[in-house]
């Protein structure tokens, strides 16, 4: 806007509308004791020379105030806010009700109302992870009539399917066909997942990230994005979810994906732990640190892939299935070493 621009506004001290030069400058507003810069427009009466400024650019000053405040704060964006009542199909109340949030909150953001970093972070969370939304929605179902709980869960579904990441619809898959809501199972289970897959195919199934964490492998972007803490395991999505997801993997990696669903989700989650933590990609990675200290070292795709490779040439494994054969070794000699 240029600094000499004319405009029409309502002067209160002339009490009429009046023409008024707009000017730029810089605000700054404190909000919670942290004063917020940011740029704005206001205009001057041309009889007056009071404040008289249009609403239109009052509304500007306001997005300016949000928007300085949202990128000081880490705080989602009025984009993802708009846009997931439309990719997952619910209206906004019923989307702040499977939140479990009061009736009008979502509205309030959509509005402009700016989220604290708490309901920032969940809506984040939804934006970024359409599996974290569909359970979500499956945890929730109650709060919404079942029509519009099918559709939203269609569309939730379909953008998965669709659009979602790989590591997504595993974990998706693993949770529909184990019922088990243990996120420290399913974090070993997609690391079984990656090694196997590294064996048998000679490439991973997902790039993410996976670290050394104290319980085992880790896979953290995942770990943030499904909490699966508030997941109850009767809520879970079952086979028919199942049969959909299946659809979209090849057949080599459904051999993977099932191989790990029936020999390895098969064993509790500290059985797996335990497992990990006598495997080298764990061991190298936390090399020099202590059992009990929080790391995030790197477990490396390549660690995983030697590691992988070893087993299946040592376990004279001829399929993914035979990943059995050495869960079953390793069983064994945690057995063994617990009678010591
Ligand atoms: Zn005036």
């Amino acid at each position: 806007m240029d600094e000499k621009c004319m405009a029409k506004a309502y002067c209160e001290q002339c009490r009429d509308f009046v023409d008024v030069e707009i000017v730029a400058a810089e605000e700054i507003t404190m909000l919670d004791g942290v004063p917020y810069a940011y740029p704005v427009h206001y205009g001057v009466c041309r009889h007056c020379g009071g404040k008289a400024t249009p609403d239109e650019i009052l509304q500007e000053n306001q997005r300016a105030f949000i928007d300085a405040v949202r990128a000081h704060n880490g705080i989602v964006s009025q984009r993802v806010i708009a846009n997931i009542p439309k990719r997952y199909c619910i209206g906004k109340r019923p989307l702040s009700k499977v939140l479990g949030w009061g009736e009008q909150t979502y509205s309030r953001f959509l509005d402009g109302d700016v989220p604290s970093r708490y309901y920032s972070d969940i809506i984040e969370r939804i934006g970024r992870s359409p599996l974290a939304y569909l359970l979500v929605l499956h945890s929730n179902k109650e709060a919404l009539s079942k029509v519009a709980f099918e559709k939203s869960k269609r569309a939730s579904l379909q953008f998965l399917m669709s659009a979602g990441s790989m590591i997504e619809r595993v974990a998706a898959y693993i949770l529909a066909r184990t019922g088990s809501a243990s996120p420290l199972a399913l974090q070993k289970e997609l690391y079984y997942v990656d090694g196997v897959a590294n064996a048998f195919l000679g490439c991973p199934l997902f790039f993410e990230r996976c670290e050394a964490w104290v319980r085992g492998p880790v896979y953290p972007q995942l770990w943030k994005d499904l909490d699966l803490r508030n997941v109850r395991e009767e809520s879970l999505f079952g086979e028919e979810v199942a049969q959909e997801i299946e659809d979209t993997f090849s057949e080599s990696e459904l051999v993977i994906l099932r191989a790990i669903v029936t020999h390895v989700a098969c064993y509790s989650p500290f059985v797996l732990q335990n497992i990990t933590h006598k495997e080298s990609p764990w061991l190298d990675a936390r090399a020099g640190i202590s059992n009990d200290e929080a790391s995030d070292a790197e477990i490396t795709e390549d660690a995983i892939k030697n590691y992988f490779s070893k087993i299946k040439a040592d376990y004279d494994m001829q399929q993914p299935s035979d990943i059995g054969k050495y869960m079953q070794a390793m069983v064994v000699r945690l057995q063994e070493e617990s009678k010591l």
